[in-house]
């Protein structure tokens, strides 16, 4: 399994200004995972359009988009063995009344519209929301000094 893969992170609007930031960067640093990229940011219509590309025709996706324009979004890029798939693990169910205690939405979130972090579904996703939330020249390339303790 690649130490390569890559997903994207992001805390939503609720997730930053209930000061959720370091904790939420905590459990992904803490897992064991690599920082590779990351950026306060303001969404636009049109990037959120692209991002949420499978759901502009749900009911609901006039409200997720004011949602995701009423603050500042954290955006990341972590890297590690099956990124991917374990950053769901880490983030919980998107409802997170069906979120296990131990997950980020399970601990501290309660409404869908409210989940404060969003995180990719898939390898292929990822790729395309990278590309679209970052610059090339945004990801960083370094070898961080922990990596033999956390891979045999
Ligand atoms: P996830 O973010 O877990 O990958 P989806 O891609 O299905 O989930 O949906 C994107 C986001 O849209 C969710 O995180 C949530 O904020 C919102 N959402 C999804 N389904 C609903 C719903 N039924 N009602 C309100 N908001 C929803």
């Amino acid at each position: 399994m690649s130490q390569n893969e890559r997903t994207f992170i992001a805390v939503k609007p609720d997730g930053v200004q209930r000061g959720l930031v370091p904790e939420i960067l905590s459990r992904f640093w803490n897992k064991g995972y690599k920082l590779v990229a990351i950026k306060l940011t303001l969404a636009n219509e049109d990037l959120l359009r692209e991002h949420y590309a499978d759901l502009t025709s749900k009911p609901f996706f006039p409200s997720l988009l004011s949602y995701m324009l009423s603050g500042p979004v954290l955006a990341t890029v972590w890297e590690g063995k099956d990124v991917v798939k374990q950053g769901r693990v880490l983030l919980g169910a998107t409802n997170p009344l069906a979120s296990a205690p131990g997950t980020i939405r399970g601990d501290f979130a309660v409404d869908m519209g409210r989940n404060i972090i969003h995180g990719s579904d898939s390898v292929e996703s990822a790729e395309k929301e990278i590309g679209l939330w970052f610059k090339k020249e945004e990801l960083v390339d370094y070898k961080p000094t922990l990596t033999s303790w956390i891979y045999e």
